[in-house]
């Protein structure tokens, strides 16, 4: 039985739980009226003016021009999350966090102890409201793929329970597009095979789906049935950390795809440090526009958790990894595996001789990179490497 808890609305439900006078107005986090960067979150005021998460703030505010705009503060974001994270763990030790406003809970053996998934469900919605102040919504159901569906059917204050017998009603009606992993390109796609609804999916030949989305085309045929072995997997006993990309429109600019090498590096790195974990072998992703997918991977004789050595190996294995000529590239991922657990991370530490200077230098960097970062959010800070690409590009698409 798994739970999957999104807050609603997250960033911006903070802040006007913070400034109560802004309750009622259009509201989004991140991105200036004189149009510099990308809305953060947006509030359910502003998103009936068509305004949504990752969308410039230039065109927010064309859509919106009376739109109230505050800062993000990441850091008191990251702390409620962690006021959040601990409700999770009263029920169960297997939470597997997404994001900071997102979370998989797999609560089949305490259901003895706090009740029927449902029952559970209730419990976590009202303590984190009672100690909060903040709404989420909740999908219950057998598996990852459908409580991530649920969750989001009855936003806000949502609470969607899937029958475990009644599966295929439940996936019927809904448009392919509610699946995890079907962007607007695999949308189009589907859209011209005739293909709307998750019914719809689940009746094509996988064969079909094969010969044109590879191996992700039968892993979409699975999820249409509303099969998902997927296991709920806590941070702390991950054997990966990674991060990845669909973009918009695919991308063949070299320097733009090392940039958002770049970015995922950050942020696989980033999460590494607030874990104390480090990795030895750097795993990059790379997915074609002909959905043909490769993955690379190079492994160092020492463990890192450095922004700077992951994305140096990131971007050798990407200038490696793709042709001269090609047709574009549709996603990108990176990934850090092969963990040296705390314990002999601090013994290396101790063991002065066996950090050099420069790594000294460099793990001081990092940290005040991501105090900065997490200050002012994390456009505030590129590393000089000269290098950006269109934040409008960026889709969100869940790490691991
Ligand atoms: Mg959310």
């Amino acid at each position: 039985m798994i739970l999957h808890v999104d807050m609603d609305a997250y960033y911006a439900s903070v802040e006007e739980r913070d400034r109560p006078e802004l309750v009622g107005l259009p509201l989004i986090v991140g991105g200036s009226r004189t149009g510099r960067g990308v809305v953060a979150a947006a509030n359910y005021v502003a998103r009936k003016y068509g305004i949504r998460s990752a969308m410039p703030a230039a065109k927010a505010f064309r859509l919106c021009p009376q739109l109230i705009s505050v800062s993000p503060r990441m850091q008191h974001y990251s702390t409620i999350s962690q006021q959040i994270r601990e409700i999770f763990f009263r029920f169960t030790p297997l939470v597997e966090p997404l994001s900071l406003d997102e979370a998989f809970l797999d609560v089949t053996g305490c259901q003895a102890l706090f009740g029927t998934g449902p029952e559970i469900a209730r419990k976590i919605k009202s303590a984190i409201f009672d100690e909060t102040g903040l709404i989420a919504s909740v999908g219950v159901a057998p598996n990852k793929f459908l409580a991530k569906i649920a969750s989001d059917l009855q936003k806000p204050d949502g609470l969607v329970i899937v029958d475990p017998n009644r599966i295929e009603d439940f996936l019927n009606p809904l448009p392919v597009g509610r699946m995890w992993g079907v962007g607007k390109v695999t949308g189009t796609i589907l859209d011209s095979m005739g293909v709307e609804t998750i019914g719809d999916l689940r009746r094509v030949d996988p064969e079909i789906l094969n010969q044109c989305f590879g191996s992700q085309g039968i892993h979409f045929h699975k999820l249409s049935q509303g099969i998902d072995n997927r296991k709920v997997i806590p941070d702390r006993e991950a054997k990966s950390i990674s991060h990845e990309r669909t973009f918009e429109t695919d991308i063949t600019d070299r320097q733009a795809l090392r940039a958002w090498t770049l970015e995922l590096s950050d942020l696989v790195a980033r999460r590494l440090r607030q874990h104390s974990l480090k990795g030895r072998t750097i795993q990059l992703k790379i997915r074609f526009s002909d959905f043909r997918t490769i993955t690379r991977s190079y492994s160092l004789p020492e463990a890192t958790n450095a922004t700077d050595v992951i994305w140096k190996i990131a971007a050798e294995l990407l200038d490696a990894a793709i042709p001269e000529q090609h047709s574009g590239i549709r996603l990108l991922g990176v990934g850090v595996h092969q963990f040296e657990r705390k314990k002999k991370v601090q013994l290396s530490l101790f063991a002065c001789d066996a950090v050099s200077d420069s790594d000294k230098k460099q793990q001081r960097l990092d940290s005040v990179a991501d105090e900065i970062k997490d200050k002012f959010g994390l456009a505030s800070l590129s590393r000089g490497s000269g290098i950006r690409h269109h934040q409008d590009q960026k889709k969100d698409v869940a790490g691991d």
